[in-house]
């Protein structure tokens, strides 16, 4: 969708000035300059309702990233039609990719916002950018902080260990899910222009990685064009920056332009950035 790919600007009102991309290290002689570039992919929207497109997603990626180095952004009940919660053979399935390397984030709880849009800017958002999805974007900090603790919790029991973080339905976060993301406390949490370590016990949130997310959409045929248009000019630009970020969904499985828009775009950022975990972005 074109919402996602919007680069003018910081959707969710922070300084944009204080999200500028960082730009890629200079390759020296000794060729280190190479492994500090990274590759981050991740595949969202993770339920019981997704379990065979993300299998394919997930071998696509394997594929290219040369294991399993990448992310699963999981939804605890998507839509409220398909709760993890007492699904025996889903929590199996998420413990084995877990268990192979594959980072887990708490990816909203229902993933679809509720609440009557009220602000002009929610309103605009949430409607146009996001088609009703952005979940956090209208929530208080109250409620915000306790569907993070809900999912955090029922996740990190399935999987037997912590969460790698958490990242809000199409990366919308409003005031209230801001405080409540450092009031819970995740270890990272992203939007469309950068990835930070959300503040702990009063301390500031800090930037670990700053550059624009390359997505899909499949929703409807403008938006599937737009997102090949700028996934096409992202091989081209993006690759000067440290950190290149791919975030796969899937809907894309059903679109195979979209397929072979994602196959090259992997194909070339891997080519340069070393596909690496999130996990990393904190050491
Ligand atoms: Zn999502």
């Amino acid at each position: 969708m074109s919402g996602r790919l919007r680069q003018s600007g910081d959707p969710n009102g922070h300084d944009v000035t204080a999200t500028q991309p960082n730009p890629a290290p200079s390759t020296g002689r000794d060729g280190k300059g190479a492994s500090a570039r990274r590759l981050l992919a991740s595949i969202h929207d993770v339920s019981p309702r997704s379990h065979s497109a993300v299998d394919a997603l997930a071998d696509r990626l394997q594929g290219h990233l040369g294991g399993a180095k990448f992310a699963m952004l999981v939804i605890p009940d998507h839509w409220r039609e398909a709760p993890i919660a007492g699904n025996a053979a889903f929590h199996a399935r998420l413990r084995e990719w877990a268990d192979q390397g594959i980072e887990m984030f708490l990816h909203g709880w229902c993933h679809r916002d509720e609440t009557p849009a009220t602000g002009r800017l929610a309103q605009i958002k949430g409607q146009h950018m996001t088609a009703g999805e952005g979940e956090f974007l209208s929530l208080s900090q109250v409620e915000a902080a306790r569907r993070m603790r809900e999912g955090k919790t029922l996740l990190e029991d399935i999987l037997g260990k912590p969460v790698a973080g958490f990242i809000a339905p199409a990366w919308l976060y409003g005031p209230g899910a801001l405080a409540a993301l450092n009031e819970v406390g995740f270890a990272l949490a992203e939007d469309h222009m950068a990835v930070w370590a959300p503040g702990q016990a009063g301390t500031e949130r800090r930037v670990v990685s700053r550059g624009p997310v390359v997505t899909w959409a499949s929703r409807s045929p403008g938006r599937i064009r737009s997102s090949l248009g700028f996934a096409a000019l992202a091989r081209h630009t993006l690759p000067v920056l440290r950190d290149l970020r791919v975030a796969v969904h899937p809907g894309d499985v059903t679109v195979p332009a979209l397929l072979t828009s994602i196959d090259a775009t992997l194909a070339r950022f891997a080519r340069t950035h070393r596909p690496s975990r999130y996990a990393e972005l904190l050491g």
